[in-house]
């Protein structure tokens, strides 16, 4: 079964390998970026910020997936 443990398991393996897959703060668009960057920018809406203001894609706050995961 599929579930989004696995999905942020996989992003953390793709952050691994230099990428990373967040979304845009400003329109909600996916952008996949490498995670070196400093400032990054949405190729749709053509918003530019910090890291910061583009949320990872999939999180680990789930609380119905607590076992086994580090909170930090
Ligand atoms: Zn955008």
């Amino acid at each position: 079964m599929k579930t989004q443990k696995e999905q942020y398991e996989l992003l953390m393996e793709f952050q691994s390998n230099g990428f990373n897959i967040v979304t845009c703060g400003n329109c909600g668009a996916v952008v996949i970026h490498r995670t070196k960057m400093d400032e990054l920018s949405c190729y749709e809406c053509g918003f530019t910020s910090d890291p910061c203001d583009f949320p990872d894609l999939q999180t680990e706050i789930n609380p119905r997936y607590e076992n086994g995961f580090k909170t930090t």
